[in-house]
């Protein structure tokens, strides 16, 4: 069983100045694939460095299985790490960088080990490789070399330290699906990290968000996607962004209407929605969080908002809509609706699809 517990894992710098890592506890199943996601300097990679073991924690446990390794040296630990720069041995061949690794770890033959490198080589389509070195590759075979390094080992857990950064945007979706293939077949626990909302998205079992290292939402990336757990992860999930609006919460009987005088925007909540939303704030200002998706121009109906169109983005299938709602402010709408710059125009939205968020704290109130 090679599950991955973080518990309560910590990791400050320079004398506690910086704290890259701020008490993250987190779960990883056996088999389970999970994507680590975040802006820059959130603490993802140190993350990662801790349970390689490159790095070692300020406060917490790292265990794998039923085992704690939190104080085991990285090359006694059972985890092959895939990096963004390959890190492969330039002087020598796919063949001994491949085969590296087991010596190091395995107690096989010279032969024994040619032969799993073989197996592998062939498995990741880079046979015909063994005998090249490095700067004789494309930084796609490069990359399929240091995935089929950290294979070749069997290990228990699989660290990915964004892998894919330096490919061009069409290698990176065939990785990503080979990636995948691969973690499915062999079933490997795997901790995978990208800055890419995207990649985390359609890679991940469940994706883990972070933010100045402090764990905003672990979830599956469906549930976080509809469900995210303040206004942050709303934000970092899905593109375009949402879009936020600050608005009064406003009584009329048994309904609020939450409306923004800057804009003209004005919404009617059912009963329901109303009295739910009322039991979790009495605040009487609230952001909203709507996504560009969810927005749809309409014509009659309740709850139409006027608004001006700035520019139509065409993006093929869609076009993006810039609204004067709010700024940023953007509806996705089928390409055969193309409004004129400056043209008003009514949209709407179904109220299941509106977000609710503290307008202090950002976490999500409905
Ligand atoms: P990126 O996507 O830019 O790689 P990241 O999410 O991986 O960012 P980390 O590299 O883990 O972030 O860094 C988290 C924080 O810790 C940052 O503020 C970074 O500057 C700091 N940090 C990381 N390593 C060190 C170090 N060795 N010494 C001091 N500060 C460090």
């Amino acid at each position: 069983m090679a599950t991955i517990t973080l518990d309560t894992l910590r990791k400050e710098f320079d004398n506690g100045r910086i704290v890259a890592v701020d008490d993250l506890s987190v779960a990883v199943e056996d088999g389970e694939f999970i994507t680590v996601v975040g802006p820059s300097g959130c603490g993802k990679s140190t993350t990662l460095r801790m349970v390689s073991g490159l790095e070692s924690p300020t406060s917490g446990r790292i265990l794998v299985g039923d085992e704690d390794v939190t104080d085991q040296h990285a090359r006694t630990r059972d985890v092959a790490m895939v990096f963004q720069n390959y890190a492969l041995y330039p002087h020598k061949t796919v063949m001994e960088n491949m085969a590296f690794g087991l010596r190091m770890s395995t107690d096989l033959s010279k032969a024994e080990r040619r032969e799993r490198v073989r197996e592998t080589a062939q498995m990741m389509g880079i046979e015909e490789l063994l005998d090249d070195k490095p700067d004789e590759l494309s930084g796609g075979q490069k990359q399929r070399v240091a995935l089929g390094r950290a294979i070749v080992r069997e290990p228990d857990v699989f660290l990915f330290d964004e892998p894919l950064s330096n490919l061009d945007a069409k290698l990176r979706t065939t990785m990503r699906t080979e990636i995948q293939r691969l973690q499915n077949d062999l079933g490997i626990t795997s901790l995978y990290v990208t800055h890419d909302q995207e990649e985390a998205m359609t890679m991940g079992d469940r994706i883990v968000i972070l933010k100045d290292g402090k764990l905003q939402q672990v979830g599956r990336p469906k549930d976080v996607y509809e469900n995210p757990a303040n206004e942050f992860v709303g934000g970092f999930v899905g593109s375009p962004s949402m879009n936020f609006l600050d608005v009064s919460v406003e009584r009329e009987g048994n309904h609020v209407v939450l409306v923004n005088d800057d804009s003209s925007f004005s919404y009617r909540l059912s009963e329901s929605f109303s009295a739910d939303l009322r039991e979790t704030t009495h605040e009487t200002e609230v952001r909203i969080g709507i996504r560009p998706e969810d927005v749809t121009p309409a014509s009659d109906g309740s709850n139409l908002i006027d608004s001006t169109v700035g520019v139509v983005e065409p993006i093929g299938s869609d076009n993006y809509l810039h609204l004067d709602i709010a700024p940023d402010f953007i509806a996705r709408v089928d390409s055969d609706i193309e409004p004129e710059t400056d043209e008003t125009i009514s949209i709407t939205f179904d109220e299941s699809d509106l977000h609710v968020f503290h307008p202090k704290t950002g976490e999500s109130l409905k």
